[in-house]
């Protein structure tokens, strides 16, 4: 067995223990920006489009990578977050600095009015890598709008010269163009547009294009399916602002009798956890909430009634998923269960 055989099993025991195949670090880069603003056409600013096409690239990343379910993980470094300047070489400090494994950058292409299409650049003489990245989000993209393809090119971009890992660029399609400039200048196309770059970066690590899940809202009530409570629980309404058509209540003391709450997740991945109870003084200070991870959150009943609050934000399993509310915290006192939510994946 050579080292490189030895490392890779290594590397491979390491992402056993993980539910995705790929981690990677990508950075995108938004072109132009501030006192740069790009290219113009159509009531459009280059700077504008390219800037809400990589965030909602950034954002279909962070989407699959919290789906556990398909697809890799990624973690996600932008050159530019906002509509400020960055100029070419802070542009390659930043991926160089953070030790990206691919650079990704996304533009608008202008010209005469007439020129149109769809073009994607890797540096002159790339790297076989840089060009199977390039070919990649060149025939994404062309799925994404179905605009002509002007092909899969070469040229010495600064950014591409000075990046130190595998990059492209791409000219989405042409902003001063009638035809083109439907699809830069729409919030529907660019988001289609950076699904599309997920899709590619997917394939380009050899992965099955995997669109991850959109977040699900189950709530659970007390007087629904999927909760559960000893008899010493009892229902009541004399609280206004209860979750339905009643809550359930329990004097506390030392003894955890918890009324539970299960949800059937669909998808793993991250999820928002929050509760409802109608409060009032007689409720417990500190009422513990038991997650399914085992971890305890205390919520104060005596206020914050009638409204959706907070427990944690928490990676989840698919299936049925549990939270219970525990009577055990100071006696003489009320906890209340009257519905939880999970959303989520996020
Ligand atoms: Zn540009």
């Amino acid at each position: 067995m050579n080292r490189g055989v030895f490392v890779g099993i290594v590397a491979a025991l390491a992402l056993a223990t993980s539910s995705w195949a790929v981690t990677a670090k990508i950075c995108i880069d938004a072109g132009h920006g501030g006192s740069d603003p790009g290219a113009t056409g159509y009531g459009q600013q280059e700077a504008t489009n390219v800037l809400n096409t990589s965030l909602k690239f950034k954002a279909w990343l962070d989407k699959d990578t919290n789906d556990g379910a398909g697809g890799g993980s990624w973690s996600v470094v932008m050159t530019r977050t906002s509509n400020v300047y960055v100029s070419l070489q802070g542009r390659c400090d930043i991926a160089n600095n953070a030790g990206a494994n691919r650079f990704m950058c996304i533009h608008n292409n202008a010209f005469n009015g007439a020129a149109y299409g769809t073009e994607t650049f890797a540096v002159t003489n790339p790297s076989s890598t840089s060009a199977d990245l390039r070919n990649k989000v060149q025939e994404r993209m062309l799925q994404a709008w179905g605009r002509y393809n002007r092909g899969n090119k070469t040229a010495g971009f600064y950014v591409l010269m000075n990046t130190s890992m595998p990059a492209e660029l791409a000219e989405l399609a042409f902003i001063d163009n009638a035809g083109d400039s439907v699809y830069t200048g729409s919030s529907t196309h660019q988001d289609s547009a950076a699904k599309y770059h997920m899709y590619a970066i997917q394939n380009h690590y050899g992965l099955s294009a995997y669109a991850p899940n959109t977040a699900a809202t189950y709530v659970v009530d007390n007087s629904g399916s999927g909760f559960s409570s000893s008899s010493n629980w009892w229902t009541s309404t004399s609280t206004a602002g209860y979750y339905g058509s009643n809550y359930a209540c329990r004097g506390t003391g030392s003894v955890s009798d918890a009324a539970t709450f299960t949800a059937s997740l669909a998808a793993s991945g991250n999820y928002a956890m929050s509760a409802w109870w109608t409060a009032g003084a007689n409720r417990a200070a500190s009422a513990p909430y038991i997650l399914p991870d085992g971890s305890v959150v205390n919520k104060n009943q005596q206020t914050g009634g009638g409204a959706w609050s907070s427990l944690a934000t928490k990676s989840l399993g698919s299936g049925a998923r549990s939270i219970s509310l525990s009577c055990w915290t100071t006696a003489g006192y009320y906890v209340i269960a009257d519905a939880v939510k999970f959303v989520g994946p996020n």
